[in-house]
């Protein structure tokens, strides 16, 4: 099938060879030849980048009356990203037809510009549900004649809380209109919708209903949860060319893995609902032109993102309504390109695959995570690439050659190989030198557990000590049962250093034994001092009490 064939108007068919679509997606030679020649409703399962916008849009255009100035279709869409650019897409498909009118009107913009752009009267409006609701209420937007209502990633409107919304503006249509509904999902709720407010639609299905695309491959990484941002980073080091979106749960973590990044170097930046529509404009801006690799988002945020070329989409964790991953990976493997959605989890969120695979109708691969020395491969064998591969600008460099030439004749080419891959490479094999291994296995748990409590623990310590003037903790087996007090712990440490100007920090008095701070310095005096010593009798031991917690010290004493 051609786009010639199907009956549209010269104008529209230049627009679409201007776009140069060569023919219709599998959505657009279903749906278009429906919405010229009959009257049905449409639901449609579909994925954004499969052709929808076009499958909906053109027809819709074509059947646009340019001489009845009043609004003849209406199509709803959850953001303002997804409202602009459906626009977008309207006026290029239709930029030889000279007087049609779009107008797009959204949330997050002033309303009275909205008002004076459909004062001028308009053939389509593409809103999101609560700024065309306040502007049907203050008879701003005059929906009463519409023939077509779309409803653009339903399932999504329904998800950000617009049923009501889309009641009410659905009661007020009229009810010879025709509704074409599109949705990535199935849930209930748009079940409901279609059921309440269409007739006997017909079902379209691209792909396998609620199927991620088919070209996105799924891979897991089980990790420890402390080690999620580790992970993140391996799979960026990884991927030297990534181009990707990271899906955090909250603006607050979206924010913290994103200065994380940068702060490590990454070219990375974070899209949430804290930041203003001019700060998100920008950051989609540079994602966009691809100055940014990896955009962190929340799934608000990102919603209505339509980037093309995406290679991967990282669950930073999984969403907690397990349908959000469908759209999560729908953002890569678009327009016939393959891609890859990744999910870092851990043992508790790892149960909640098999429920994923369900949904998106394919199995996800168990991998594990690069190790260092497969990142230090990969990572130089695409600096080897790029080197083979980088334009030379002879003009430019050859009047440094000579002296660059007599600089360098002292090492062999084999060498001066090895130090280029050193300068720029060291970094790497300086940081994965001796890196763990962050994969998660049934029995390394505990241990791994039991790693980061005792990490949490030193951190703690570490951070007190640093408030505290550097003071080093000693162990020290005396306790309330030997009658020790703070008093005599103080007494015996001026005694036996016979100094009488170290500072003392806290001292903490258990049961059988206690311990004790002093000023780090005074490490080895301290150790030195209570050598041979004795308390009423009794022998004293004191040990540094670093890295050593409570417990294990109860046994130690027991073994005694
Ligand atoms: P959509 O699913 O509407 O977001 O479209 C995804 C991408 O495919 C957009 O970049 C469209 O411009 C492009 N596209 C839509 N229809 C065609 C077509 N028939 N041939 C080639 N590209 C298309």
């Amino acid at each position: 099938m051609t786009f010639d064939t199907m009956g549209f108007s010269p104008e529209l068919l230049k627009g679409i060879e201007d776009l140069k679509f060569e023919k219709p997606t599998p959505i657009q030679e279903k749906v278009i030849p429906i919405v010229l020649s009959s009257n049905h409703d449409i639901v449609g399962l579909a994925q954004t980048g499969t052709g929808k916008t076009a499958a909906f849009g053109l027809p819709v255009i074509e059947q646009i009356d340019l001489q009845n100035k009043s609004v003849q279709a209406l199509i709803l869409a959850p953001t303002r990203e997804l409202c602009i650019q459906i626009s977008k897409d309207l006026q290029s498909f239709s930029k030889h037809i000279n007087r049609l009118q779009i107008t797009a009107v959204y949330g997050g913009a002033p309303i009275i510009n909205q008002i004076k752009a459909l004062k001028k009267g308009t053939h389509i409006i593409v809103a999101t549900p609560g700024r065309i609701l306040d502007l049907i209420k203050r008879k701003a937007a005059k929906i009463n004649h519409i023939k077509t209502v779309i409803l653009d990633e339903a399932d999504e409107m329904l998800n950000m809380g617009f049923r009501d919304d889309l009641d009410a503006i659905l009661e007020t249509t009229p009810a010879e209109k025709r509704t074409l509904l599109f949705s990535a999902t199935m849930p209930k709720e748009v079940a409901r919708i279609a059921k309440t407010y269409m007739k006997t639609p017909e079902e379209i299905t691209i792909g396998k209903q609620n199927a991620g695309a088919e070209n996105v491959r799924h891979i897991y990484y089980l990790v420890h949860a402390s080690n999620r941002y580790l992970t993140l980073k391996r799979i960026a080091d990884y991927n030297p060319d990534i181009y990707g979106i990271v899906f955090c749960r909250t603006r607050q973590e979206t924010k913290d893995v994103a200065d994380k990044l940068i702060k490590d170097g990454y070219n990375a930046d974070a899209i949430h609902g804290d930041l203003s529509q001019a700060q998100r404009d920008h950051v989609m801006k540079r994602f966009r032109e691809k100055s940014l690799q990896m955009l962190v988002a929340t799934d608000v945020a990102a919603r209505g993102i339509d980037v093309d070329d995406i290679t991967h989409i990282i669950n930073y964790n999984l969403p907690d309504e397990l349908e959000t991953y469908t759209h999560r990976s729908g953002r890569t493997g678009r327009a016939g390109k393959s891609g890859i959605s990744i999910a870092i989890v851990n043992f508790r969120e790892v149960t909640k695959i098999p429920y994923i695979e369900k949904i998106i109708g394919k199995k996800f691969e168990k991998l594990l995570v690069p190790s260092g020395t497969e990142i230090c491969k990969k990572q130089l064998f695409n600096l080897i690439d790029r080197m083979e591969k980088v334009k030379i600008d002879e003009k430019q460099i050859s009047p440094f050659m000579e002296t660059v030439n007599k600089k360098l004749e002292w090492l062999s080419k084999e060498e001066i190989i090895k130090h280029f891959l050193s300068l720029e490479f060291n970094r790497f094999l300086a940081y994965y030198k001796n890196a763990p291994d962050l994969n998660e296995k049934p029995n390394n748990r505990k241990e791994n557990r039991d790693n980061f409590d005792k990490r949490k623990r030193q951190d703690n310590r570490n951070k007190r000590n640093k408030s505290n003037n550097n003071f080093q903790r000693f162990f020290i087996n005396l306790g309330k049962k030997d009658g020790v007090l703070p008093t005599n712990i103080i007494g015996m440490i001026n005694d036996y250093t016979r100094n009488r100007d170290i500072s003392i920090g806290d001292i903490d008095i258990k049961d059988k034994f206690s311990f004790f701070e002093v000023d780090g310095i005074y490490t080895s005096t301290i150790l030195k001092a209570f050598k041979d010593s004795k308390f009423r009798g009794r022998h004293i031991n004191v040990e540094i009490a670093e890295g050593i917690n409570e417990g294990n010290r109860k046994k130690k004493r027991k073994r005694k």
